[in-house]
């Protein structure tokens, strides 16, 4: 069972300037891409003067963050992609995160399933070493903020995965 399920997972929602945030949260991950040969690249038009304001705990938010961006990894060969895409929505307004990768995919099969506990898609479940729990808690930590978790994804052709989280501007 998750820590987050047991309860003894705490929160410390913290007022945070979002921008800066993703752009830490993207850089942190910078050297781990070029290690493993895949071109990182960070879309954002917002910039400081854009600053907007979350409320997060922003260490669980850098654990979806990273649940994210390691799958990707892993499931991306050397030579391909993956882009961190970064919008403001409205109504309800709030900032979200898509990373894409040019990796392996997930089937349609399986796309439903893989926020559930436990769950490896068939591709991967021999090989990923991964425990298959990552994804839940993502999905957890995500609601808990109030946000939302999805993934777009067709076997052979690379995965979105997006989060929301509500925003204020300031
Ligand atoms: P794991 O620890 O196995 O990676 P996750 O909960 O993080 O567990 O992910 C669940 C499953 O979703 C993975 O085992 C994999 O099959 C699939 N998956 C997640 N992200 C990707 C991705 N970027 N590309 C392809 N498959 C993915």
């Amino acid at each position: 069972m998750s820590r987050l399920e047991t309860k003894q997972f705490h929160f410390q929602l913290v007022p945070t300037a979002g921008v800066t945030m993703v752009r830490q949260l993207f850089a942190k991950y910078e050297l781990d891409a070029a290690n493993a040969g895949i071109t990182y690249t960070l879309d954002m038009k917002l910039t400081a003067g854009h600053e907007l304001m979350l409320t997060v705990d922003s260490d669980r938010i850098e654990q979806v963050y990273a649940n994210i961006v390691y799958n990707a990894i892993k499931f991306t060969r050397r030579g391909g992609f993956i882009t961190v895409k970064v919008e403001i929505r409205d109504e309800p307004s709030e900032l979200v995160i898509r990373l894409t990768d040019s990796g392996v995919g997930i089937s349609d099969e399986d796309l439903p399933h893989i926020f559930e506990r436990f769950y490896k898609a068939s591709k991967s479940r021999s090989n990923s070493g991964g425990s298959g729990l990552g994804l839940a808690i993502a999905k957890e930590i995500v609601q808990y903020h109030g946000g939302q978790i999805w993934a777009e994804s067709r076997l052979g052709e690379g995965c979105s995965i997006s989060f929301s989280l509500p925003m204020h501007r300031i």
